[in-house]
């Protein structure tokens, strides 16, 4: 493959635009392995990218796309061997790293992971950083002693990406899982395919209140909403619980009291899956493979073309997305 398509964003006279090219793959940045990329995802940061919002990309002209799964073409590090087939998940792409929305990638070694076993790189990138950081999340509240058994973990956002990957781990962990959605009436049974014993409306969790806390109702909590939705749900934590913060679906303020912190103890865990070393990636791949069911991904995945990712990345903002999307960048 001499030239190669690719999504390409640049910024001109601040003027935003993100379109279809052909590329020789000498346009490639330097790396230690070439890849021939199959698929690449689409997450809520790739929403932000592609339509030109702010605070992601930071050099021009990017190739977004965050994450990617395909086979080594080229490599000049023994990690990894031409025919390999690996995973790469946000680690700096579409911020300064050409990422994953186009037919060839090079990278470092030290982003890539091999693709886990039982598992093929479609489900990989069904997985992507949204499921990553879902099972990144686990772990951390799992660190904090969460253990099945208690009461229900509270996970929010939970028709997207992040959350839907978060409920279908926590339920096939034997947790009791309690789904956070502003879509109960139409997706509350999809909630419920994936493991939810439970939905809450998300406009009665984010509600203000003069309390400074509300009785003990969750053993832990997966929040991708940020906002009044992490603020109520941190009143309701039980003793000595965990919250794990990874992002600001609804709004990145934060207003709180200290009560839940200095009455029951509670910790706020913040989860980045960026600064991620890699022998910590490859654990949480190890994780994903076996505590996600495939069953339950096939059902939250989705697969689109290449060309509708800048419609899709509006649509993941306003909130219209269900569970994974899958980008075939050799589609459409
Ligand atoms: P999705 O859009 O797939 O999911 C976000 C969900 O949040 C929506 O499906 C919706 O769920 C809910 N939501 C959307 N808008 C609002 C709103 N205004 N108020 C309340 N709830 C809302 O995105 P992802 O799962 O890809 O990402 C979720 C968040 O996690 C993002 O902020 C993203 O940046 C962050 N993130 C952080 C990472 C990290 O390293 N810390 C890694 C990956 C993602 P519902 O309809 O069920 O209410």
């Amino acid at each position: 493959m001499t030239t190669f398509r690719a999504l390409v964003a640049t910024q001109e006279e601040r003027k935003f635009a993100a379109s279809l090219r052909q590329l020789e793959r000498e346009a490639l940045p330097a790396g230690e392995v070439l890849i021939r990329v199959a698929y690449s995802s689409l997450n809520y940061k790739d929403g932000l990218a592609v339509t030109g919002r702010p605070g992601v990309i930071r050099k021009y002209p990017m190739v977004p796309g965050v994450d990617l799964a395909g086979g080594v073409e080229e490599s000049s590090s023994p990690q990894f061997r031409p025919g390999d087939q690996v995973v790469v998940t946000g680690c700096g792409t579409s911020e300064t790293l050409w990422g994953g929305y186009a037919q060839l990638a090079r990278l470092d070694a030290q982003y890539l992971v091999p693709l886990p076993q039982g598992m093929t790189l479609m489900q990989a990138m069904g997985v992507g950083t949204a499921g990553f950081t879902a099972m990144q999340s686990v772990m951390a509240l799992e660190e904090h002693g969460l253990r099945p058994g208690g009461r229900d973990v509270l996970v929010t956002g939970a028709a997207g990406g992040l959350g839907s990957v978060a409920v279908a781990i926590l339920a096939k962990l034997g947790y009791r899982v309690a789904a956070s959605t502003g879509r109960g009436a139409e997706l509350g049974e999809y909630l419920r395919g994936l493991g939810a014993g439970e939905i809450v409306d998300r406009t009665a969790l984010a509600a203000p209140s003069k309390r400074p806390l509300d009785p003990e109702r969750w053993a832990g909590a997966i929040d991708s909403v940020g906002g009044a939705t992490l603020a109520g749900l941190l009143r309701g934590l039980v003793s000595g619980g965990s919250a794990a913060s990874c992002g600001l679906a609804g709004g990145a303020e934060l207003s709180t009291t200290v009560f839940p912190f200095i009455l029951r103890g509670v910790n706020l865990l913040g989860i980045d899956s960026v600064r991620v070393p890699n022998a910590r990636r490859r654990e949480i791949w190890q994780r994903v493979a076996r505590d996600l069911p495939l069953r339950q991904l096939d059902a939250m995945i989705r697969v689109e073309p290449l060309g509708k990712v800048v419609e899709l990345g509006e649509q993941i903002l306003a909130g219209k997305i269900r569970g994974r999307t899958v980008i075939d960048v050799n589609a459409g």
